[in-house]
């Protein structure tokens, strides 16, 4: 099969080459990839070496068709369209018993510590795979397993409430478009800090710019400010973050691209009964509501790749004209 693979880290090294196609045991699903979702996570991947296996597949975010199962395999058969819940897990840890793979003691993702879906055939155990529903686009279907889900979990995490205020920084982006149209759908008031308009057809009830945004939130909330935030981006936004959170609000962080490193005012954070919440993808129980939950969902891209041009694909993540998601379709 053709897959994307490096051997060494850097994405000059990222190249199609012929791979071999997996070999299925007897719990495992071969899965023939139709669609990609480019990630941040798989540009940090292919630029680091604490990956396993070397030579390395990337592509943490995909769908597609069942090709073969194995003999053991009774939730899905061959031509059924699926996508995966990505995050590897023994089932038998503390947090697996509490429903909680996502935090598994012995866990991972596929893709980073396994062989990921920049190929056109992936392997794996059945339990990771999941039939989508019929209204899945193959963008949405590949979407559901960092973006939809790291949205949603965070969300649930959050205990948002319906009438309560959520905002949305990064919201045109990958998690943002799903937390924007899923916190309309936990019955909030969602407001993203985005220069989109098209993030209104989403859902959003405000979109108002960076600067802008204490004023506006003030003014929209009648100064009761935000019940939830959303700061996907990490420390450049952290500060505008608190300013904008209410009483018993809650900030919720689950990723750093533009750094880690933050300040908190402890009496101001005790005194308005706040909390910082870390969240990190979602369970599986999670994604089997996603799934169901999201068959409405929109989806933006930007711009779609083929296999041969993955490298293009990981490199426009960093495009400041960026507008949506970025696919990789294989033809
Ligand atoms: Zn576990």
């Amino acid at each position: 099969m053709k897959a994307l693979v490096f051997e060494k880290s850097g994405i000059d090294n990222l190249k199609l080459t012929e791979y071999k196609t997996p070999e299925i045991n007897s719990h495992d699903v071969l899965i023939k990839v139709k669609m990609i979702g480019v990630n941040p996570v798989d540009y940090i991947t292919v630029n680091s070496l604490s990956v396993s296996p070397i030579p390395h597949i990337p592509g943490v975010e995909f769908a597609g068709i069942v090709e073969k199962v194995g003999e053991h395999v009774n939730s899905v058969s061959p031509g059924d369209r699926v996508t995966i819940y990505g995050r590897l897990f023994d089932g038998n840890c503390d947090m697996c018993m509490i429903g909680y793979e996502t935090l598994c003691r012995n866990g991972g993702r596929i893709g980073v510590n396994t062989n990921g879906g920049m190929a056109e055939y992936i392997s794996v155990e059945e339990k990771y795979v999941f039939k989508l529903p019929e209204d899945y686009s193959w963008e949405l279907g590949s979407s559901m397993t960092v973006a939809g889900l790291t949205a949603y979990h965070a969300l649930k995490e959050a205990n948002l409430r319906p009438g309560e205020t959520l905002v949305v920084f990064g919201a045109s982006g990958n998690t943002g478009q799903f937390a924007v149209q899923l916190g309309k759908k936990f019955g909030a008031k969602v407001i993203a800090i985005s220069r989109k308009s098209w993030l209104k057809d989403f859902g959003a009830d405000l979109i108002v710019n960076y600067e802008e945004a204490e004023e506006k939130i003030r003014d929209f909330t009648k100064g009761k400010m935000a019940d939830v935030v959303i700061d996907s981006l990490g420390e450049q936004f952290w500060e505008k973050g608190l300013s904008i959170l209410g009483v018993k609000g809650r900030i919720i962080t689950f990723g750093t691209l533009t750094g880690s490193e933050v300040k908190i005012n402890l009496s101001k954070l005790y005194n308005m009964h706040q909390t910082i919440l870390g969240t990190n993808r979602g369970n599986r129980k999670d994604f089997v509501e996603l799934l169901d939950l999201c068959k409405d969902c929109k989806l933006k891209v930007w711009r779609t790749f083929s296999l041969e041009e993955g490298k293009e694909a990981l490199n426009s993540l960093q495009d400041k004209n960026r507008d949506g998601r970025i696919m990789i379709k294989i033809y």
